[in-house]
C-alpha cells in the first residue's frame, strides 16, 4: 500500500498572470523534487504564499492570505512583489518562516528544503515537461522576461522587480514547443513590457528549429506564429516596430489581439506619468492597424483621477475613447501606492471626483463595448471552449472565448445546449445569435 506523503504542500497564488507564471516554476520545481501539492491547509505540511503588492488592497489581501495560512497550518513560506517589503510582512506576521522577494524560486525551494526536506523519491519526483500549469491544460502563460526599464511615476515594479532582463528566444521558443506538446491551444505571451523584448540581449541571435532568431519582438512573433496554436501578445507598447507584427495577424499567423496600455490619452498627464510611446499617436497608429487587420481586437487600461487631472484633461480621454472605440477597457482609479513618485505630485483629485471620473469612463465605454459586440451578431468565428457548466436544473452551457477574448480579464461567448461532442480545451466553429455589454451568445456551427 502506498504511504501518504510527508512532504504535502500547500501553495497559495495570488496577483497578476505574471505572479502566476512564478508560482509554476516553483511548483514545478518542488514537483520535480517529489513535493505533493495539496489544496487545503489541513493535509499541507507547510503553506507556500506568492503575494501581490501592487496595489493597496493586493498589499491587503497578501497579508490576510498569510494571516490565514498562519491561521490554518502555521508553517508559512512567503515569496513573491510583497516579499520585497519584507519588515511589512514581519511587522504584521512575525512566525513565517521565510519571505523572499518576486522571481525568487531558488531560494524559495531552499527555504522549503530546510523547512521540509525532500524525500527523493523516483516515483513521486516525476514531473511533466511542460511544467505544473495553474491554468487550465488547454492555455498557458508564457514569461518572455522579468523587469522593466522605463519609470512610470505610478508604478513601483522597477524597484521590485529591477530592470528589464530578457529570456533568450531558443530558450522562451524551446519552451513553447513544450506547452504544446503537453496539448496546450492558446499562448498568452506576458512580460512587463513585450515590445522592448531583447533590448537588455542587444537582440542576440538564436537558433530555433534550423533558423536564425533575433531574441526581439518581431521575430518572437514570427517564430510563436509556426507553432500553430493561438498566440495572444499582452503588455504591448504602441512603438513604431509594433506596425510590423500586424501583417501577421492578418494572416492568421498570431490571434489579431493586442493589449495595449495606453493609461491616459493627454500628452502633459502622459508626461506626468512618464508613459513609455507617450509621445506617439495613437489614434492615427489605431487606425493604420485596423485598415491593415480590420479584425483586430485591442484592450487597453487606464487611471483615472491621477495627480493634477484636470476636467479637461479627464473630458480628453473620454473623446480618445469615443474616437479610438477600443474593444475592451479596463479602468482604474488612481490609488497612492507606497512608494510611486506620483505621490509627490501636486493637487491629488478628491475621492469623490475620482469616483465621478471612473462612472463617467466606464459609462461610455459600456456603450461603445455594446455597439461593437452587436456588429458581431450573424457572423461565424472560430471559439476555444474554456468549460462546460451544467445549472441545477439541468441546463447545459459550454463557455468559450473567441480570438477577441483574453481568460480572465475579457468577455466570453456562451454556447446554449452544444452538442455533447464539444469538451473544454477543444476548438470550435459558431454563429453569434446575441450580444450584451461583455459577451456573445452563440450556436454551434461545426466543432
Ligand atoms: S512600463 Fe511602467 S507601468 Fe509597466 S512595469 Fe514598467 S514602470 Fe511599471
Amino acid at each position: 500500500m502506498q504511504q501518504p506523503s510527508s512532504n504535502r504542500i500547500g501553495f497559495v497564488s495570488l496577483g497578476c498572470p505574471k505572479a502566476l507564471v512564478d508560482s509554476e516554476r516553483i511548483l514545478t520545481q518542488l514537483r520535480a523534487e517529489g513535493y505533493e501539492i495539496v489544496p487545503n491547509y489541513e493535509n499541507a505540511n507547510l503553506v507556500v504564499v506568492n503575494t501581490c503588492g501592487f496595489i493597496e488592497s493586493a498589499v491587503n489581501e497578501s497579508l490576510d492570505a498569510i494571516g490565514e495560512a498562519i491561521a490554518e497550518n502555521g508553517k508559512v513560506i512567503v515569496t513573491g512583489c510583497l516579499g520585497a517589503k519584507k519588515e511589512v510582512i514581519l511587522d504584521k506576521h512575525p512566525n513565517v518562516l521565510s519571505v523572499t522577494g518576486p522571481q525568487a524560486y531558488e531560494e524559495v525551494v531552499r527555504a522549503v528544503h530546510e523547512h521540509l526536506p525532500p524525500s527523493h523519491d523516483p516515483f513521486v519526483s516525476l514531473v511533466p515537461p511542460q511544467g505544473i500549469k495553474l491554468t487550465p491544460r488547454h492555455y498557458a502563460y508564457l514569461k518572455i522576461s522579468e523587469g522593466c526599464n522605463h519609470a512610470c511615476t505610478f508604478c513601483i515594479i522597477p524597484s521590485m522587480r529591477g530592470k528589464l532582463k530578457s529570456r533568450t528566444i531558443d530558450e522562451v521558443m524551446r519552451e513553447a514547443e513544450k506547452l504544446k506538446q503537453a496539448g496546450v491551444k492558446e499562448l498568452l505571451v506576458i512580460s512587463q513590457d513585450t515590445s522592448a523584448y531583447g533590448l537588455d540581449l542587444k537582440y542576440e541571435e538564436k537558433l530555433w528549429q534550423n533558423e536564425i532568431f533575433k531574441t526581439q519582438f518581431f521575430d518572437l512573433c514570427r517564430a510563436m506564429s509556426k507553432l500553430g496554436i493561438w498566440v495572444r501578445m499582452h503588455y504591448v507598447y504602441p512603438y513604431k516596430h509594433v506596425d510590423d507584427v500586424i501583417p501577421l495577424m492578418t494572416e492568421g499567423a498570431l490571434l489579431p489581439y493586442l493589449d495595449i496600455p495606453f493609461q491616459h490619452a493627454s500628452a502633459r498627464i502622459l508626461k506626468l506619468m512618464k508613459r513609455p510611446a507617450s509621445s506617439e499617436n495613437n489614434l492615427e497608429r489605431i487606425k493604420a492597424w485596423r485598415k491593415i487587420c480590420p479584425d483586430l481586437t485591442i484592450r487597453s487600461t487606464f487611471i483615472v483621477g491621477f495627480p493634477g487631472e484636470t476636467e479637461a484633461e479627464f473630458a480628453e480621454l473620454l473623446q480618445f475613447l469615443r474616437d479610438a472605440q477600443l474593444d475592451r477597457v479596463g479602468c482604474f482609479k488612481y490609488s497612492p501606492v507606497e512608494g510611486a513618485k506620483a505621490n509627490e505630485l501636486p493637487n491629488p483629485v478628491p475621492e469623490e471626483i475620482k469616483d465621478e471620473r471612473y462612472r463617467r469612463f466606464m459609462e461610455i465605454q459600456a456603450e461603445i463595448s455594446s455597439k461593437r459586440l452587436q456588429q458581431k451578431i450573424g457572423k461565424t468565428m472560430q471559439v476555444l471552449v474554456d468549460e462546460i457548466r451544467e445549472s441545477e436544473e439541468g441546463d447545459v452551457a459550454a463557455i468559450a472565448r473567441s480570438s477577441a477574448d483574453a481568460p480572465e480579464i475579457d468577455g466570453l461567448v456562451f454556447i446554449e445546449n452544444p452538442p455533447a461532442s464539444i469538451k473544454p480545451g477543444q476548438f470550435a466553429m459558431v454563429k453569434i445569435i446575441d450580444a450584451d455589454e461583455y459577451d456573445l451568445y452563440a450556436e454551434v456551427f461545426e466543432n
